[in-house]
């Protein structure tokens, strides 16, 4: 089972309008793939389909060999899929490895005796994810001092807190300078790599898309409209008349 990811004949209406259409595609482990497409083209909504913020219309998300149709968000969190947000979502009176550590501890279903232990958990693991992500050396700074890039970094920890399969970061490096996000992606691709974790992610920064993705996915209008290397993208008839004239999203 290669597949982290399978998605057919997903779709979402809100009221009148069509925001996902018959959208299906496949991510397998230890790829990225990036899902681009105009502003509204439905993208934000097919994330929050697969990790079940929203139940789809008709179609199925399996994750893992797993259907997770109607499953809610910390039930398909729990089979191992891991999110970024794209608002800043740490605590920003807590420091760097409280953050982390109630991400594992959440995890590990001990919440509970959450404020009572914080102080003496052990944190071996969490500083290894700190490792991993490059800022060991802030682990006693609150969140809300960090530079901007540091925040992201936190949260990219935070999502890997569950050892997940899958990982969906929807515009993870909004608000970063290109050198940030350059060295955002390229982090998350090694790790991705090393962990064999499957990421889905969407960016605005064309650069970024066709220099870390595996494989891109086309919407517009809701609609999947192709998919492939970035190759076969750049040179796609359809990508181009959907960009054409307009700053690519
Ligand atoms: P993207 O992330 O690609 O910019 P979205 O998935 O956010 O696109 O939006 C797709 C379409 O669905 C847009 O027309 C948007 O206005 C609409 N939409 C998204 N979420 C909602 C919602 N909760 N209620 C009503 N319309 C929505
Ligand atoms: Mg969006």
């Amino acid at each position: 089972m290669s597949n982290v990811l399978e998605v057919r004949q997903l779709a979402k209406s809100f009221g009148g309008i069509k925001a996902v259409s018959n959208v299906g595609f496949d991510l397998a482990r230890g790829k990225l793939l990036a899902m681009i497409g105009p502003n509204g083209a439905g993208k934000s909504t097919c994330f929050n389909l697969i990790n079940g913020q929203l139940r789809p219309d008709c179609g199925t998300v399996t994750i893992m060999g797993k259907k997770t149709n109607g499953k809610r968000p910390r039930d398909v969190w729990k089979i191992g899929v891991g999110r970024t947000f794209q608002i800043a979502a740490t605590f920003g009176s807590m420091t760097v490895l409280e953050n982390i550590q109630i991400a594992l501890f959440s995890y590990q279903k001990r919440t509970k005796s959450l404020l009572k232990s914080v102080p003496r958990m052990d944190s071996s693991e969490a500083m290894e994810l700190l490792r991993l992500v490059g800022i060991e050396d802030q682990h006693d700074r609150a969140c809300g001092v960090l530079a901007y890039g540091d925040v992201k970094r936190v949260e990219l920890a935070i999502a890997l807190a569950n050892d997940p399969k899958l990982l969906l970061m929807d515009e993870p490096t909004a608000g970063m300078g290109p050198a940030e996000r350059e060295g955002l992606m390229k982090l998350t691709s090694d790790i991705v790599r090393t962990r064999n974790i499957g990421v889905l992610f969407t960016e605005h920064d064309m650069d970024v898309v066709f220099g870390r993705a595996d494989r891109i996915i086309v919407l517009n209008r809701g609609e999947l409209i192709a998919e492939g290397t970035p190759d076969e993208i750049r040179n796609n008839r359809q990508v181009q008349e959907v960009y054409l004239g307009e700053e690519p999203v």
